[in-house]
């Protein structure tokens, strides 16, 4: 076994996903524990070029026609035939639809532990997780000898894992992917709907805590007094309050505004994946044990009935 953390780098057409990027950092903060290296694990087609921007102390990177694009199976058979060769003390993966499908198989295939929705490791090994939707945070010892982690937003910024000067690659040979019962077929591009909110730069984003379907025009309001969008987590749009295109979080769009208010948000991991990278994240939220506050850099507890029409009118003061 080695003291190395590796990390799988997520990217889709040509762009690294920012968790990555958290996740090196994270990385770096338990290697100065183990004493080991940083590893990126990076899987593609003719992707040797977006090694260049990860602070790691070296890239592992296996080139296949299979790895063009994610498959849970192409992934899992060659990165499991990089842990049973190479046995690194920890394998970081993001807690996205795809980290958590292929930690979780890796897990039960090669009996390895798994410690899911990790958000911080402390120089001594230890792991802080977020359990029970983010309402409860358990710490424990990162377990022997090869621990398998899914990682959430919020521990680490993304600059941190950015590299100022690009690291050594080495590459690594998959194993025979030629009999895959999965194989990408098309790529379909989301529905653009009547508004992308991934491009905008002030998100007014509602919650469960709007209550009822009438209150979402409050938040209409406020964000028309200060320029902004509306987005929404999952119960809003799953109760057909607001279209789907405005749905944050990992089944809907990851957004990164300038101000991400988040108006009666609990800051559940799905939701947080979407919106974790945003600049300044506001939370209101009468809730002072709410998870939102833990990735939000301002937050009150007021009732977001009482704030938002108070808000909307100082905002149509200053205009
Ligand atoms: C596979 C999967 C995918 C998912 N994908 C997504 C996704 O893409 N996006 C997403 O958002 N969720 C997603 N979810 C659901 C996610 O787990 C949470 O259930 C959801 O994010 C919770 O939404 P919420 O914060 O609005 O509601 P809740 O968790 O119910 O939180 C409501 C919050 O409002 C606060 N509140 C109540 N009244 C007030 C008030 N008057 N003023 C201020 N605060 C108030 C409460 O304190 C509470 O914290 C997914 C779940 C799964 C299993």
């Amino acid at each position: 076994m080695t003291q190395d953390i590796f990390v799988l780098i997520e990217h889709l057409r040509g762009t690294i996903a920012d968790i990555s990027y958290i996740m090196l950092a994270a990385a770096r903060e338990v290697a100065k524990g183990t004493g080991g290296n940083v590893t990126a694990v990076l899987l593609g087609k003719d992707a040797q070029g977006l090694a260049r921007t990860l602070s790691a102390d070296r890239v592992l990177y296996a080139d296949h026609p299979a790895l063009a694009e994610f498959t849970s199976e192409a992934y899992q058979l060659t990165l499991a035939k990089l842990i049973e060769e190479r046995s690194p003390r920890a394998f970081l993966f993001g807690h996205t639809t795809i980290g958590a499908d292929v930690a979780g198989g890796l897990s039960a295939k090669l009996n390895l532990p798994l410690v899911s929705s990790c958000v911080k490791f402390t120089s001594d090994t230890k792991f802080v997780s977020q359990i029970c939707g983010g309402k409860i945070m358990a710490e424990g010892d990162l377990p022997s000898p090869t621990a398998l982690v899914t990682m959430v937003p919020g521990g680490y910024k993304v600059e941190q894992g950015q590299a100022v000067q690009a690291p050594a690659i080495e590459t690594f040979t998959p194993p025979a992917l030629d009999s895959l019962r999965v194989t990408l077929k098309k790529y379909i591009e989301p529905e653009a709907g009547d508004v992308d909110i991934a491009k905008e730069q002030f998100l007014v984003s509602v919650g469960r805590g709007i209550q009822i379907k009438d209150n979402i025009e409050m938040a209409k309001e406020l964000a028309a007094a200060l320029g902004a969008q509306v987005s929404a987590s999952r119960p809003v749009v799953d109760q057909g309050w607001l279209p789907t295109s405005r749905l944050v979080g990992k089944s809907g769009k990851r957004v990164k505004p300038k101000v991400y208010l988040a108006l009666g948000i609990s800051g559940a991991p799905e939701h947080v994946e979407g919106m974790g990278e945003s600049d300044v994240i506001i939370a209101v939220n009468t809730d002072p044990n709410a998870p939102i506050f833990n990735v939000a850099k301002y937050g009150t507890t007021i009732d977001l009935l009482e704030l938002v029409p108070a808000l909307t009118e100082k905002a149509k003061q200053a205009a």
